[in-house]
């Protein structure tokens, strides 16, 4: 997509942090927005200040992980403006805990949100994109743990996991059929935002080691890159078509070791990115 004046973006996980950073940066250049999210207070608090800034806008509370709402959010949008043209399939949340210590509450939310979320929005909203026949995107928000495990992580990663295999697969499969569909895949490290309080695990008796995970991973976000700047990166993808978006050069030495495990055969091994 080259044209976004007057073009209509639908942005889950809209409230806070990336989301929102992407619904300013939208605003700026004169997109319609439909806001999605959990947080009633904060969508509309943030519906308020862009149509104050003179962007038409809706918000729709949806839970990205039931169908059913996501198929509503769909619907809205079109009623809104009667097309969508991009969507951020963008909502997440972040728990910390060993694979086996996490409860199942804890697995079913985060694969539930992060990646149930994503295969809904992508099942509501490609059809009737395909329909459209106009030039459309997806963007699709991973991480980097998309692309490398880190321990202590188990839902979080496995879910980006997903996330990436999936847009990968989308990307495949639109291209086959020459659809004017595009995909990107944004796979960052940390971006400075509230995610880390975004689901916390009641599990009680937490060793040191997890304890330290958890400040390590605090520490790394609230110095991460700054959603705006994010926003930008993701605006310039797809602008240029291009698939994956991985904005800290810092992984690039990871994500070589990673693959150098996997062609050589040696176990993989963790260690903290240093920017
Ligand atoms: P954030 O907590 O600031 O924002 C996430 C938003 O998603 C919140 O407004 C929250 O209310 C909403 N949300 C949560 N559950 C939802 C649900 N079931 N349905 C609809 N909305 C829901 O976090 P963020 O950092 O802006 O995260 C945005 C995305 O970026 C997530 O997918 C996250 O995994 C990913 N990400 C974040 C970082 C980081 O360091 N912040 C790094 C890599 C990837």
């Amino acid at each position: 997509m080259q044209d976004f004046e007057g073009k209509v973006a639908v942005i889950t996980g809209a409230a806070s942090g990336i989301g929102e950073a992407l619904a300013q940066y939208a605003s700026g250049i004169g997109m319609k927005l439909v806001l999605a999210d959990l947080d009633l207070d904060r969508l509309d608090a943030l519906r308020e200040r862009l149509v104050a800034a003179g962007t038409e806008t809706v918000s729709v509370v949806t839970d990205v992980a039931d169908d059913t709402q996501v198929e509503r959010l769909a619907q809205e949008s079109l009623s809104a403006f009667g097309c969508v043209d991009l969507l951020f399939n963008n909502a997440g949340v972040l728990l910390t805990g060993p694979s086996w210590g996490c409860s199942l509450e804890d697995w079913q939310k985060v694969l539930g949100v992060n990646l149930w979320g994503v295969i809904h929005g992508i099942r509501r909203f490609v059809p009737l994109m395909l329909a459209q026949g106009t030039p459309a995107h997806i963007v699709n928000t991973a991480s980097m743990a998309g692309l490398i495990a880190a321990p202590l992580n188990g839902p979080y990663t496995v879910s980006k996991q997903g996330v990436v295999a999936l847009s990968e697969t989308l990307h495949y499969e639109l291209a086959a059929q020459q659809a004017p569909v595009k995909v990107s895949v944004v796979c960052p490290g940390p971006v400075a935002t509230t995610i880390a309080d975004s689901a916390q695990s009641h599990r009680s008796g937490k060793t040191d080691q997890e304890r330290a995970f958890e400040t390590m991973l605090r520490q790394g976000i609230a110095a991460g890159m700054s959603p705006d700047e994010l926003a930008g990166q993701v605006f310039a993808a797809i602008r240029e078509e291009q698939f994956w978006v991985l904005p800290h050069d810092a992984y690039r030495e990871p994500l070589q070791r990673r693959t150098e495990s996997l062609l050589t055969g040696r176990d993989p091994e963790f260690r903290w990115a240093t920017f």
